[in-house]
């Protein structure tokens, strides 16, 4: 099964990467979902009434820069849940990129399944996996989860704190340009910190929303929230302002866990988003 894709913006390639993937029950993720709420969803859901929810960071090369957003599961996960052990090391190889080569960790946030492959195991010790790259996150993410936030929360002993004895963080506020062609971008709501991606060439233009929603259903049904959106009023505010500028703009949109590759475009039908998933865009 495909487990890497990739696409260009303009100058800049775009590739998908399939940490690993699972398969929750979709009344787990959403309150809402009853039998009849769903009717409209049928081809998001399976026939046993499980989502498909991909674990997918992002590879961006951006004027001579190996960009990584955020780093997946991670190789300690008890595995129950998975649906595959996570592979990103693997996956990364196939795409032809040495942790070594990584310039940049962007993280949209902090929640566990997005810092995972911060660091290896190396004789009984955490190390950085990316020992060349700046680990860049805002800082309003950083301090929530330094006051001792829990839900989703990272292993801080294992894939932060190697971090901050490496002196590998960089902390931003704000819109940050980690080239003129890749800016993140404040998107709060599902974390206090949580960012989305613009980028931007060539006179084309993609959006990666991170976490900002976590289902295709969510295009049609903004005010979904799932258990781990922090602020869920704000979390409303941030989907449908995404969606109505991915969709004004006509924006490529990657997400972090729509089915892989979870790439496509917002459209609206008789006055209704919907998400159209894209193969491949030339
Ligand atoms: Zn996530």
């Amino acid at each position: 099964m495909e487990r890497v894709h990739k696409t260009s913006v303009g100058n800049v390639e775009l590739v998908a990467l399939q940490d690993t993937w699972l398969s929750p029950a979709v009344g787990d993720f959403f309150a809402e979902a009853t039998p009849e709420a769903l009717a409209p969803y049928r081809d998001l859901v399976s026939a046993t009434d499980k989502l498909t929810v991909s674990i997918t960071p992002w590879l961006l090369r951006s004027e001579g820069r190996t960009i990584l957003v955020d780093t997946g599961m991670g190789g300690r996960t008890v595995a129950a849940a998975l649906e595959r052990p996570a592979a990103l090391p693997e996956v990364l190889r196939e795409a032809g990129v040495a942790p070594e080569a990584v310039d940049i960790v962007a993280f949209t946030h902090l929640h566990g399944d997005h810092v995972g492959w911060n660091t290896v195991d190396r004789q009984g010790r955490a190390v950085p996996l990316f020992p060349n790259a700046r680990y860049v996150v805002q800082r309003a993410e950083w301090e929530y989860w330094a006051g001792g936030a829990t839900g989703s929360e990272p292993n801080r002993a294992t894939v932060l704190d190697p971090i901050t004895a490496a002196g590998l963080w960089e902390f931003v506020e704000g819109e940050s340009a980690l080239t003129a062609e890749v800016v993140t971008v404040p998107t709060p709501g599902h974390t206090p910190g949580h960012v989305s991606v613009v980028v931007s060439s060539g006179g084309e233009s993609a959006l990666l929303i991170g976490d900002a929603a976590h289902s295709p259903i969510q295009v049609s049904e903004p005010e979904w929230c799932i258990g781990a959106d922090v602020d869920k009023r704000l979390a409303r505010q941030t989907r449908a302002a995404l969606w109505a500028r991915a969709e004004r703009e006509g924006l490529l949109v990657g997400t972090n866990h729509f089915p892989f590759p979870g790439l496509g475009r917002v459209v609206s039908e008789d006055g209704v988003r919907r998400w159209e998933g894209v193969e491949s865009v030339s």
